[in-house]
């Protein structure tokens, strides 16, 4: 059993009436339990979290700054340990884990700059009219709730926590319960660090103790990221209360190649695109929309790229690509292949689970899918690439932007001119020209239609945490 709440800076016990098991996924094996919070230790960790807040909103932002600098450095000082967690827990390959724990240090390091630039952005309002002044005052939103999904642990909480800190929040963060000890690693750093008592709280547990922290009245803002179906119930709960929230949700995202690409390239990122995290991210791009003049040379090269792909368990073998991470996502998924044959789809490569301890799926394509399917339009969270051929640049638009989700998009072609004009019609919060899931914290990350609401990373991150106030004075 594991102590692993981390609450007004103390590590705790769970006194909730759950236990979670920590799963290896390559085995279908539990490694280690801990016991959920209790709803008591939610009102602890949010009221933790309130008492902090005069504290931590008086701390300047330079020495905020260099809090961050310390969670930067010190995710650095605990990488091995880091990324062997994550590919035992997750499943990730460790060139995987490693771009991970990469992604949550730059994270942390570009929002210290930012901090230390916030007092820069207080400053006079220019007005047309006379007498009077008016300055602008950028101030923390207060304490925020934090509710993160498995696939991406550290970074997704990386995203949250450190721009919600750089802007003098206090925080609850609640991690997923299929990874619930990766997060531990923040409290542990908060601790070395000497972060004030309750500037960073961590609850851990399932549904109810994420239900608990997103409908507690003593939260400013709740920041979440997830499915689309705990995203509504969150905004609910958000929506009763009058209170801000930022959703990032799922997608069921376009990839579109022409047929002026080069083949293998081409292959290179459409694989890429769906079996990374072993296709568990919501940025996967699924739906791939490709060029008639270029199908019948790519498909049979993609099939086979699917097939030889190594899929294993990371820990003991050289892979490509893990087993899924939790076994209720392997039975999501298995249920898809199961719809995609009542279905009649045509599979080009895999279609099936492996036959082999824990919870591995073959990479798997279904071409020539149609628009009605539900493979189509569902976003399955899994190594599952459905094809479909286009004519002409308005059809793939067409057919790219006709989609309840609007999270990323990918296009591939030589013709850069055509590259940037498709990218600017597509109906999506980032699009990658030439390259796949290239994330960098300088740009934005967010859906637009059923994706969510806001905007994570960058400036617009940072935004998210911060209440614009104006003092006007009259000089008469
Ligand atoms: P999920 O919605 O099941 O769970 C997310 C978190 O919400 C977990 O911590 C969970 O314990 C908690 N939760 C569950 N029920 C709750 C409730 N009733 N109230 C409050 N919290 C509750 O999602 P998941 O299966 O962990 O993650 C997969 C989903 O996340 C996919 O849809 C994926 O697209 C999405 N996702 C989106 C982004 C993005 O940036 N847009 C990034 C990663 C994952």
């Amino acid at each position: 059993m594991t102590t692993s709440h981390y609450i007004a800076g103390r590590w705790v016990e769970g006194q909730g009436s759950d236990c979670i098991s920590v799963n290896d996924p390559a085995l279908g094996q539990p490694f280690a339990e801990l016991m959920t919070a209790s709803v008591a230790q939610v009102d602890q960790a949010v009221a933790a979290a309130r008492n902090a807040l005069p504290v931590w909103k008086q701390v300047s932002a330079n020495e905020r700054a260099a809090y961050l600098r310390g969670f930067a450095e010190q995710l650095g000082q605990r990488r091995e340990a880091l990324i062997s967690l994550q590919m035992r827990n997750n499943g990730k390959p460790r060139h995987e884990a490693e771009i991970d724990l990469d992604d949550a240090i730059a994270t942390f390091a570009y929002y210290a700059d930012l901090a230390e630039q916030l007092p820069e952005r207080n400053r006079e309002v220019a007005l047309a009219a006379p007498g009077f002044t008016a300055r602008t005052r950028l101030e923390p939103v207060g304490v925020v709730g934090l509710i993160v999904p498995w696939n991406f642990p550290l970074v997704t909480s990386a995203w949250k926590l450190a721009p919600a800190l750089a802007a003098g929040c206090t925080v609850v963060l609640k991690p997923s319960e299929v990874t619930p000890l990766i997060e531990q690693a923040y409290g542990q750093i908060a601790d070395t660090l000497g972060l004030p008592a309750g500037v960073l709280n961590i609850v851990n547990g399932k549904a109810e103790t994420g239900a608990a922290l997103s409908s507690h009245s003593g939260l400013d803002k709740l920041s979440f990221t997830g499915s689309n179906s705990v995203g509504s119930q969150v905004m609910r709960s958000a929506s009763a209360q009058c209170r801000p929230v930022t959703l990032e949700l799922g997608g069921k995202s376009a990839i579109v190649v022409f047929d002026d690409c080069d083949v293998d390239q081409a292959v290179e990122w459409i694989v890429a695109g769906i079996t990374w995290n072993a296709g568990q991210m919501c940025s996967a791009t699924s739906r791939l929309l490709v060029h008639d003049g270029i199908a019948d040379a790519l498909l049979p090269r993609l099939q086979q790229a699917l097939e030889t792909l190594r899929v294993g368990n990371p820990l003991t073998e050289e892979v490509d690509m893990g087993p899924l991470t939790s076994q209720a996502q392997w039975l999501k998924v298995a249920s898809y292949f199961a719809t995609a044959r009542e279905e009649g789809l045509q599979c080009l490569a895999g279609g099936k689970a492996l036959d082999r301890d824990g919870w591995f799926v073959s990479p798997t394509l279904y071409a020539d899918v149609p628009v009605d399917s539900r493979l189509w339009n569902e976003e399955i969270f899994g190594p599952v690439l459905c094809a479909r051929r286009f004519s002409t640049e308005a059809q793939a638009i067409t057919e790219a932007n006709d989609s309840r989700f609007g999270l990323v998009a990918t296009v591939c072609s030589a013709d850069l001119e055509r590259a940037e004009r498709v990218a600017d019609a597509l109906e999506v919060g980032h699009v990658w020209i030439n390259s796949v899931q290239a994330v960098f914290v300088e740009t934005s990350w967010g859906g637009t239609k059923g994706s969510g609401i806001g905007r994570e990373l960058g400036p617009w991150g940072l935004s998210g945490y911060l209440s614009v106030k104006h003092v006007t004075r009259c000089l008469g």
